[in-house]
């Protein structure tokens, strides 16, 4: 996945779909277990002096943030207000940034309503981009949506929010595509399969604070995908 006028992704990536983790939460890696990347520039991979997941970390924000600036007031009222972003934290140390009085998640990220920011633990980015840089992309859309999520009315959030904020992830990744802000390289739509498989719950949405299973968070992200933010929004028809 490439933020349009910006290198491509190198290459680099392993497209292939690996078993699947089917870890409970959002965080798929358990630490430690975080593969290593031979080959890969995980050091200084730019001539930015940044790494390949920084900068497509920066390239999903970027896309994300214009996705919801340009079509905000084509959707809701009032004026866009973009979250903070807090950026890359490491949870396995003491100094992890605190919401709501709790230390940020290891190996997660997040949107914390609290300080309305994004913030995501490096090592959650860098396993899920060995894997194929399209992860990031769907991890900042998704924690985005949440931050849309906690600017809409209550009638507009789904119970099942985690669902919902795949579905926003996919009508950002998507209609970014459409406006010609994100170019999808070959594999990007395997590499989102594989994500939403790898961080998806066991078993199907029965609470609030469930993620669903991979088919469920598949089927969300398709309909906003295919169909667009209004699509994602409780009240209509699908
Ligand atoms: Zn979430």
């Amino acid at each position: 996945m490439a933020l349009l006028l910006v290198a491509g992704c190198g290459g680099g990536a392993d497209p292939s779909p690996r078993p699947l983790d089917s870890s409970p939460v959002e965080s798929a890696p358990a630490p430690g277990t975080a593969p290593d990347t031979p080959g890969r520039p995980t050091g200084t991979g730019g001539t930015d002096g940044r790494t390949e997941v920084e900068r497509d970390i920066d390239a999903a924000v970027a896309i994300t943030d214009t996705y919801w600036r340009t079509h905000w007031s084509e959707l809701f009222t009032g004026g866009y207000r973009p979250p903070r972003v807090l950026g890359p934290y490491d949870g396995a140390y003491a100094d992890t940034p605190v919401c709501g009085g709790e230390p940020l998640p290891d190996d997660n990220a997040v949107y914390c309503s609290d300080g309305d920011y994004l913030a995501w633990d490096r090592d959650l980015m860098r396993w899920g981009h060995a894997r194929g840089d399209a992860w990031v992309y769907l991890v900042i859309a998704h924690e985005w949506g949440h931050a849309v999520q906690s600017r809409l009315d209550a009638g507009l959030v789904e119970l099942a929010r985690e669902l919902q904020a795949d579905c926003l992830a996919g009508a950002v990744l998507f209609g970014a595509a459409r406006d010609g802000t994100l170019t999808f390289e070959e594999g990007d739509t395997e590499e989102l399969a594989d994500a939403l498989t790898a961080l998806a719950d066991r078993t199907p949405w029965t609470d609030v604070s469930d993620h669903g299973d991979a088919a469920q968070r598949l089927s969300s992200f398709s309909r906003g995908a295919r169909s667009g933010v209004t699509s994602c929004l409780p009240g209509v028809v699908r």
